[in-house]
């Protein structure tokens, strides 16, 4: 199923004719409104009419994070206030937040994205949707709201936290949809099992999940846990909010960019250069339809790679993999670059622990070491001392295996990590502590 059948399976070309007449819409739009644009393209001696072909876009100046900090809070804001109809504002995990302002036709665009979004994912206006995402300032949970809302689904906007209550409601109102970050969907699940609710034989059926990474493995996990068909929203606060890329029923590890909306490229983080499609690098987005924020060629740090051809499930829009890191994510250990997800991988497989760890990095020497907690089944708990060092012994030898690095890894109690409500933090670092 489609919900904007025109754009989501349109022609390469016509896509592209679509993507160069909003290209250039968008450059004499930021580089008329925004000073911080104009001044940039100046310093590069760029015009907006020197866009006469999407290739073009390559001579177009970065846009990263400090540059939104910097101009914190409306700065990079096209329109005056009375425009804006909504502002929305990042986590602001380090230092301060990222704002986005909407205006009434960009908070369209954004409900459309996600109609698509959830639409692929096979959610229709049968469905009672619980939206478990924070509702509030981060854009995950009025994203998510729109789009359904859009579709005409019945929804329940039970936001965040009161993981009990989430169940209440699942039970008594017939939920078939689940809108959460994956780390709280398995948040849900555990508590469901602890009050002896089995989430499985409820109506529940599909969840959309998405704002921070998690592995095939976690995928299946929860889909087990939960008894449903778990699905999949990208996006973030500098581009939209959620939206921006989803996945479909092909489910191959990749999702379909809203290309019509974004324009996506991958560069060497290193040297800046474009890369081909389908080599690893940094994802670059520009919103080619925003009026309020419109992003020109905006570092997303987000590592991926990018691939065209027609999905299975009929649609054309082009495809990124799966993100499962940040650049900033990445740890160096003995000089070997690991992702926290190669690590989630490894131990989703272990069957004697939890899906829940946390990675703490300390110095050792002159070098980093990795330590690795998990929880480990209570009934594997119960096993004693002995039991759990054969399990250390063994994730420990996997990672070395697999990852080629050694860490330390601790069995520890049931219950002793903290459950995640929202972004799951599962990597602490004890230099900087
Ligand atoms: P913050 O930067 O404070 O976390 P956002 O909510 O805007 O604020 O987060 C956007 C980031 O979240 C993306 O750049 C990406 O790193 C991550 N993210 C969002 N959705 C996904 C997803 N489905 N898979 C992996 N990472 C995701
Ligand atoms: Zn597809």
């Amino acid at each position: 199923m489609m919900w904007d059948e025109k754009f989501e399976t349109m022609s390469t070309d016509e896509m592209q004719a679509f993507q160069l007449a909003k290209l250039q819409e968008t450059v004499s739009w930021v580089y008329e409104k925004i000073p911080f644009y104009t001044k940039k393209f100046d310093e590069l001696g760029i015009k907006p009419g020197d866009v006469k072909e999407l290739s073009d876009l390559g001579k177009l100046p970065f846009t990263v994070k400090h540059d939104l900090r910097d101009n914190y809070p409306f700065g990079l804001c096209a329109v005056p206030m009375k425009e804006v109809v909504r502002v929305h504002a990042s986590s602001g995990t380090t230092g301060k937040p990222i704002t986005g302002p909407y205006t009434a036709d960009d908070l369209n665009q954004w409900t459309e994205c996600m109609a698509r979004n959830l639409t692929a994912a096979g959610v229709t206006s049968e469905d009672i949707v619980q939206n478990s995402y924070g509702l509030g300032l981060f854009t995950g949970g009025l994203g998510f709201q729109q789009g359904a809302e859009r579709i005409g689904c019945a929804i329940i906007p039970a936001s965040s936290g009161m993981t009990e209550r989430q169940i209440t409601l699942m039970k008594d109102f017939g939920t078939t949809v689940l809108f959460a970050t994956p780390s709280y969907a398995l948040t849900i699940a555990e508590k469901a099992k602890d009050l002896g609710v089995d989430l499985r034989e409820l109506p529940v059926r599909i969840g959309v999940f998405g704002a921070e990474p998690w592995t095939m493995e976690m995928r299946r996990e929860i889909e087990e846990r939960i008894g449903i068909k778990a699905h999949e929203a990208f996006g973030l606060t500098e581009l939209m909010g959620p939206g921006v890329a989803f996945d479909c029923s092909a489910q191959d590890g990749y999702l379909h960019i809203n290309e019509d909306h974004v324009l996506a490229e991958i560069i060497d983080p290193v040297t800046e250069e474009v890369l081909p499609l389908g080599e690893k690098g940094e994802l670059i987005f520009t919103a080619i339809q925003r009026r309020a924020m419109p992003m020109i060629r905006y570092r997303t740090r987000d590592i991926t790679e990018l691939k065209r051809e027609t999905c299975s499930c009929g649609r054309t829009l082009l495809k990124m993999k799966k993100v499962l890191g940040r650049s900033d994510d990445m740890l160096i250990i003995s000089g070997v670059n690991v992702f926290p997800s190669q690590i989630e991988s490894i131990l989703l497989d272990v069957p004697e622990v939890e899906p829940q760890y946390v990675l703490i990095i300390r110095k050792k020497g002159y070098l980093d070491a990795l330590s690795v907690d998990v929880e480990a089944r209570p009934e594997v708990y119960d096993l004693g001392e002995e039991k759990l060092h054969d399990v250390e012994k063994e994730i420990q030898s996997k990672i070395r295996g697999i990852i080629g690095i050694g860490v330390k890894v601790r069995c520890v109690p049931p219950k002793s990590i903290e459950r995640s409500e929202g972004k799951a933090k599962r990597v602490f670092d004890a230099r900087k502590m």
